[in-house]
């Protein structure tokens, strides 16, 4: 194969043992097929092919009305399909934002989540999108390839100009034969360790974060009074995570300095402790405290790590806590740590994906009865996550299912009206907010709620505790519809 961008090359002759090799299009390598254009069409064929083939499989076993628990179908979305397409995204994403790769991306995507939803098939994808709390694949794809640029240490492009945390080197870590056994003990109660003396140093370190600022502090005592304190500031984009092992860095590296023959590092978070003492851990912070901890003057049995469990009244405990809480909120100035962890990049790109995931939502053509529920993609992808709806709420929060305006539609019925008036058309908003046959329990309904139910104010109630009771509400008239247009059916 000859990648180039020069419109006329010589093609190479190749001769193996007296044979020619003829050129070939397109290599499939460690399963990414590269063609010589580098458009990426026929890996995004051949992705799309293999996710139709589970499709298929799945749409004979999951129905509208029976078959597989929508649950199962997510997690099988979410378990093999998704990770079908997404291999190797980051090398091929650019192609992703294609208007031709796009289209089958959306098509296969589309078939999984109207099964999630268990929806009509008519459902467009914008609505069982939103219902279903999942992403467009192209954006999916596109994350995911700037996680891995982040991760890489590219990320002027998304977070700008600050630096990724990165791990330790394999290379940099010592030989496993050489890292000595650290462990840490638990203390429920006080003063169960080595009691205080004039030789033992004990240190309490504790990281906060406050107000969205992360701070962290030590305070070193001996006899049961603090001979100094430090406090430490870290970026805003810093975890507590973070701000726990700095501390505990400054802890290991003033036992280490210091001249006492004893010392008791004190700190509340298990997760940082179970990071420091797994001598495995790539963690760049815990390898500085490992290293410290080898390097000491003190030795290794008489530095001992403690896990305080925080708020019950250890004295050393609530000091730190304190002076880490101060430290957070110290005036603006220099900062002692400012690295962000992946887990910060991961937040912000999915804040940027559900931005242009909205952006595509409001400004889309379809899915209107949906937007008259959700308005706003970003509050639509918080509460469906708590909900989950399928079936016959999917049918409410669609307009697609047994209703005489969307039988009609599809040429199922003959005139699109309501029973209770034949110039009104039997829509969504209709049989929940105006259709008098329905009357008596929509004035239960609000009695209950405290508020009218009405195109302006469904979408408040969505958003809030009020939901459920609108919903089972909904979900009873919509079974009502459905089962009154069923029967006249069958008369016909
Ligand atoms: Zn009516």
């Amino acid at each position: 194969m000859v990648i180039t961008n020069k419109l006329k090359f010589d093609s190479p002759a190749l001769t193996m043992g007296g044979v020619r090799v003829g050129l070939s299009r397109a290599i499939k390598i460690l399963g990414l097929t590269v063609d010589d254009k580098l458009t990426f069409n026929e890996h995004v064929a051949n992705v799309c092919r293999k996710a139709l083939n589970l499709y298929k499989q799945l749409a004979r076993a999951a129905k509208i009305h029976w078959g597989l628990n929508p649950e199962v179908s997510r997690t099988i979305y979410n378990a093999v399909v998704e990770p079908v397409i997404m291999y190797a995204a980051s090398a091929w994403a650019p192609a992703a934002h294609k208007k031709c790769v796009r289209r089958q991306l959306d098509a296969v995507q589309r078939g999984f989540v109207q099964k999630i939803v268990k929806a009509y098939r008519t459902v467009s994808l914008n609505s069982a999108l939103i219902l279903a709390g999942l992403l467009p694949l192209d954006l999916r794809i596109q994350e995911a390839a700037d996680l891995y640029e982040i991760k890489r240490g590219l990320s002027q492009r998304v977070i700008g100009n600050r630096e990724v945390e990165k791990p330790v080197s394999f290379l940099d870590m010592p030989h496993p034969a050489h890292g000595g056994e650290l462990s840490f003990a638990h203390l429920t109660g006080e003063g169960e360790p080595d009691q205080p003396d004039g030789q033992s140093l004990h240190i309490y370190t504790d990281g906060s974060k406050i107000e969205g600022k992360v701070g962290a502090a030590l305070s070193v005592q001996i006899n049961n009074t603090e001979t100094e304190s430090h406090q430490l500031r870290l970026d805003s984009v810093c975890s507590v995570y973070q701000a726990e092992l700095l501390a505990l860095e400054r802890a290991t590296a003033l036992a280490a300095e210091s001249a006492a023959q004893e010392c008791s590092i004190f700190c509340d978070s298990r997760s940082a402790l179970e990071t420091v003492v797994n001598n495995v851990s790539l963690h760049p912070i815990a390898f500085k405290v490992r290293q410290n901890m080898t390097t000491s003057n003190i030795p290794p049995k008489k530095l001992k790590l403690f896990w305080v469990k925080a708020h019950i009244g250890v004295e050393g405990n609530e000091r730190a806590d304190s002076l880490a809480k101060d430290a957070a909120l110290r005036p603006q100035g220099e900062v002692d740590y400012d690295r962000f962890p992946v887990s910060y990049a991961k937040r912000q790109l999915r804040l940027n994906t559900l931005g242009e995931w909205n952006r595509r939502y409001q400004s889309g053509t379809t899915a209107s009865i949906t937007r008259m529920f959700f308005p706003c993609a970003l509050e639509a992808y918080r509460v469906v996550r708590k909900m989950r709806p399928f079936g016959i709420q999917t049918q409410v929060l669609t307009g697609h299912g047994g209703l005489s305006e969307y039988l009609h539609r599809f040429k199922c019925k003959e005139s699109p009206s309501c029973t209770c008036d034949p110039d009104v058309p039997e829509s969504v908003p209709h049989i929940l907010f105006e259709c008098p046959v329905f009357g008596r329990e929509r004035e239960d309904l609000q009695q209950k709620l405290g508020v009218n139910v009405g195109m302006r104010t469904v979408a408040g109630i969505m958003q809030g505790r009020k939901r459920e009771e609108f919903m089972s509400f909904a979900g009873r008239v919509m079974e009502a519809v459905c089962k009154r247009n069923s029967s006249n059916a069958i008369e016909r």
